[in-house]
């Protein structure tokens, strides 16, 4: 463990310093702070040490719950069932940071703390500010997360946004407060910029001078800069960036487009060194760095044994940071099986019509099909079509959340022939209510009727797909719903033959589904896709694409 043995004392609160890396970002947003964040982590732990990532969000929702995957993307869900912005995802997919409600922090949070503070009398009568009462919030929630896990070596705060926001700003004078306050050694600034391409091909360092500028009148000199670039600096426009923006000219780094995947970025730093600047001035001594895992990322991508289409049947399908989570989990396990996985994404609104067609999928030529989570009634029955499809062509199906409730209702309608058969989130008059709230369900009521969030513990039937996949009996993995499988249909659903896989440990919910006589078809009630990483793909997801090459492979010899 590294500290830097620094005792400080800010206001009531004494602790014990951590090193902290801030990384903020300029000229315009999209440029990878999350990813760059990551990465920098991802380096980090592969010298040894333990991070923990922070994210700060300037928004003043309480948290992403309740924001549009549309406009934001996924909501991602810690082990405590917090519903948190898609860049802890990256932080989970890159580095092995502990992970919770502590590690996002956003405007809406901190306000509403204080001000709850304020009404209980807790500031004395005094004014409540900006500064200092909202940057002491920010500057404790960071502070309590180092804390809290006292084995860290470096915790990485992201402030999300662009400098010159005016959102941005309580989070970057935080920022400014603690760097002056633990000292240069202990506190870093890495700041993301972009560097255009202009007609003719040539580089333009001016808006980064400009982003540099904005940091300094907010108080804060960066100590690495990091620039996304079309292609590799060169010497003379590195030496140029560092003098004009006052950095060391080591410590100015290209973040340069790669057409692999992502996860080259963490090799690309390493390449240029970017870790040792950042332990040289954290006065970390440097141990040996062991990048295995990451160099045998890209060895398996660049070597694969074929190409496996998956159908995304979904209603985000626009926006592909609204599925993200589920698309990194298909590519970890595409590397895991040796094959590229290509994405086939399908708006579920036109598979509605014509209703119930069969061969309503048949030209998308899919090896698997995969319905991910999902709220709301549109294009539903789209799913339903797809789910027949993928049960009577033999396809292999892997249902999320809102996908394991598609096959259920699709069993219903089909199987069992209920054509009302329904969940109550999309007709709460059905007759056939084949899932439901579980307050409407008589027979459970120790569940309350809020939403599912987070880990829980699911116990798994043997001689099933999912046992298989997970070689054990017993798993835990997380929620983010509200309905479950009506257990009053229990008996016909299993006596038709449909297989119930997977248990709450009370025996209460159905957790897991799977249909007979059929090569692969699966749904699970949790979310997997949220552990997933490009190191260790999700068993799940492994297995689903193992059997998406298998069809694959048999079409492929059957047109030869
Ligand atoms: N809308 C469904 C529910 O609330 C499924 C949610 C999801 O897929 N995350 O139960």
């Amino acid at each position: 463990m590294v500290r830097s043995g620094l005792n400080y004392v800010n206001r009531h609160i004494l602790f014990f310093v951590n090193k902290f890396i801030f990384v903020s970002g300029g000229v315009c947003s999209s440029l990878g702070k999350g990813v760059a964040a990551s990465s920098l982590g991802a380096l980090l732990e592969c010298r040894g040490l333990n991070v923990c990532m922070v994210k700060c969000d300037p928004y003043i929702n309480v948290d992403a719950g309740t924001m549009s995957p549309f406009q934001h993307g996924e909501v991602y869900v810690t082990d405590d069932g917090a519903e948190t912005d898609l860049d802890l995802g990256n932080y989970a997919r890159f580095t092995s940071s502990p992970l919770s409600r502590a590690n996002s922090i956003t405007t809406g949070q901190v306000y509403e703390a204080v001000i709850r503070k304020e009404r209980e009398g807790r500031f004395l009568g005094r004014t409540v500010q900006v500064i200092p009462h909202i940057t002491d919030e920010i500057k404790s929630r960071i502070t309590a997360v180092a804390r809290e896990t006292p084995d860290t070596d470096v915790v990485i705060v992201e402030i999300g946004g662009t400098v010159g926001d005016i959102e941005s700003i309580p989070f970057l004078e935080a920022a400014r407060q603690m760097i002056h306050e633990c000292g240069r050694s202990n506190a870093l600034s890495v700041h993301l910029t972009l560097i255009p391409e202009v007609a003719g091909g040539e580089l333009k360092t001016k808006p980064t001078q400009h982003s540099v500028k904005a940091m300094q009148e907010m108080g804060i000199q960066p100590d690495i800069l990091i620039c996304r670039a079309p292609d590799m600096l060169d010497d003379a426009n590195r030496r140029k960036i560092a003098l004009f923006c006052n950095v060391e000219s080591d410590a100015v780094f290209t973040s340069y487009h790669v057409d692999t995947t992502i996860y080259e970025i963490p090799l690309i730093f390493f390449n240029q060194k970017l870790d040792l600047v950042a332990l040289r001035k954290l006065g970390i001594e440097s141990r040996h760095a062991d990048l295995d895992a990451w160099q045998s990322v890209m060895d398996r991508l660049r070597a694969p044994q074929g190409n496996v289409r998956i159908g995304l049947v979904g209603k985000y399908t626009e926006l592909h940071d609204a599925y993200k989570s589920v698309y990194e989990a298909l590519f970890h396990a595409g590397l895991e099986n040796g094959v590229t996985v290509e994405l086939v994404k399908i708006d579920s609104s036109i598979l509605e019509e014509p209703s119930g067609e069969e061969g309503a999928l048949d030209g998308y030529k899919v090896d698997g099909l995969l319905i991910p989570g999902g709220f709301g009634q549109r294009g539903i029955y789209g799913m339903v079509n797809a789910a027949r499809w993928a049960r009577k062509a033999k396809t292999p199906y892997f249902g999320i959340c809102l996908g394991m409730q598609i096959m259920v209702i699709e069993w219903g309608r089909d199987v069992l022939g209920w054509a009302d058969a329904d969940s109550t989130e999309f007709n709460r008059d059905t007759g056939h209510p084949v899932i439901s709230l579980l307050e409407e369900q008589e027979d459970v009521v120790n569940y309350g009727g809020t939403m599912r969030l987070g880990k829980s513990e699911s116990v798994l039937e043997p001689d099933t797909l999912i046992f298989a996949a997970y070689g054990g009996l017993r798993i835990f993995e997380r929620h983010r719903h509200r309905y479950e499988f009506s257990n009053a249909y229990r008996e016909e659903m299993t006596e038709s033959g449909l297989k119930l896989a997977a248990f709450t440990p009370d025996g209460l919910l159905v957790e897991c589904v799977q249909w007979p006589d059929h090569p692969w078809g699966l749904g699970v009630q949790f979310h997997p896709e949220y552990k997933s990483k490009p190191t260790a793909a999700h068993p799940l997801f492994r297995d689903f694409i193992a059997a998406a090459k298998a069809r694959m492979e048999g079409v492929n010899a059957n047109a030869e």
